[in-house]
């Protein structure tokens, strides 16, 4: 998985004339950063929080816990947890599918006001994949923060050309009589994709089958992996 994520970056930064390079090489040394300088946007980012902290305009703690709940609170394993239910209660995916918004909010997970929450089911016959062409419009609430590749410009205007060889570049290849939508999200407007239950889960807990949706499910770029047997040959 991470290795056609990586390769679909380097095809997308190629695309558009940079290179993703310093990031990543800054990624992986960041562990190792006393002699390394940060990166530009890294330096930048101090100098506002510390102007803006200086000036009394935000506190260091307020920063701090915004960013512990997009590090540990916010994320997609809500988005599974919705998807999960979702799956064993016909009644709430039902709700979900009828009123993304409200039936997401049950489970304790909000947008913004005015934000409207839409979830597409996958079915035999259709796939859905989310983009925002104009930026990067992104169902933050139960996803978290979205992808470097969702944002990168190769992905919002290639996502929608040929959605299958984006899809095809994120290993995801659909017979040809799978219809593909693709959902142009916006400020108010954001969407969640609801992948099928995969076969051989029937058994599972909700809590293990919220642990087979991830992120790139939930966007449409991945199918939901059978689960792991776990038998002995
Ligand atoms: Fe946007």
């Amino acid at each position: 998985m991470d290795t056609t994520r990586r390769d679909f970056l380097t095809a997308a930064a190629a695309t558009a004339g940079a290179t993703t390079a310093p990031d990543l090489t800054y990624a992986q040394t960041r562990d190792h950063d006393h002699q390394d300088v940060p990166s530009d946007a890294a330096l930048r980012v101090k100098s506002l929080e510390s102007l803006l902290v200086e000036k009394g305009i935000v506190n260091s703690e307020a920063l701090d816990a915004l960013v512990d709940a997009y590090e540990h609170k916010i994320g997609p394993h809500n988005g599974a947890r919705v998807v999960a239910r979702a799956w064993i209660d016909p009644a709430y995916k039902q709700r979900l599918l009828a009123n993304g918004t409200a039936a997401i909010a049950e489970l304790g997970y909000g947008g913004s006001n005015g934000v409207d929450l839409r979830v597409l089911e996958n079915t035999p016959t259709v796939h859905n994949l989310i983009v925002c062409t104009l930026c990067s419009c992104y169902i933050w609430a139960i996803l978290g923060l979205p992808p470097i590749w969702y944002k990168s410009a190769p992905y919002r205007s290639r996502a929608v050309i040929d959605p299958r060889g984006v899809l095809r570049e994120f290993g995801t290849v659909l017979p040809e009589d799978i219809e593909v939508r693709v959902w142009d999200s916006t400020a108010e407007q954001r969407y969640l994709v609801m992948p099928e239950r995969p076969a051989g889960s029937e058994g599972l807990s909700e809590e293990a089958l919220a642990a087979l949706v991830t992120r790139n499910v939930m966007i449409g770029v991945a199918k939901v992996m059978p689960p792991q047997t776990g038998g002995r040959g």
